[in-house]
């Protein structure tokens, strides 16, 4: 079995965002060689996901506004978190989006839905972060 690792960097220049990274993660399964196997694609951070979806503008909008509605950014004082960080919202909205993902890889390609992309989505930006991408097969 082949095992191929690679880190993907980010730095948003807003405080939220979601960025397809699916042409990043089909640069690396074509680095990787693997033509049958998983790639697992996770978050190295608490306050990023990584997750799969439809890369559709209004769905990130209602995104947007379905997270704030459930864990708003303001007032920083409503987390107990927030003692020397202003950031426990974020910390909510990736637990709530997910830290990974996994996809299978089938003849060499990612073995996606019709409609499915790979975001990464960011809750607490303007800083580097990174992405793990982790491809196991043969
Ligand atoms: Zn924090």
């Amino acid at each position: 079995m082949k095992s191929f690792r690679k880190e993907l960097w980010f730095e948003t220049p807003a405080r939220r965002a979601f960025l397809n990274i699916t042409p990043q993660v089909e640069l690396a399964l074509s680095e990787s060689g693997i033509i049958e196997g998983l790639a697992l694609v996770n978050a190295m951070h608490i306050t990023a996901s990584v997750f799969v979806n439809d890369d559709e503008r209004g769905l990130h909008s209602d995104f947007e506004k379905w997270l704030e509605g459930l864990a708003p950014e303001k007032p920083h004082s409503r987390y107990a978190h927030n003692v020397a960080e202003d950031n426990g919202d974020a910390h909510l909205k990736r637990q709530i989006m997910g830290r990974e993902t996994v996809v299978a890889v089938t003849g060499g390609r990612l073995d996606l839905g019709p409609w499915e992309q790979i975001f990464y989505g960011e809750f607490d930006g303007r800083r580097r972060k990174r992405v793990l991408v982790k491809i196991i097969g043969e």
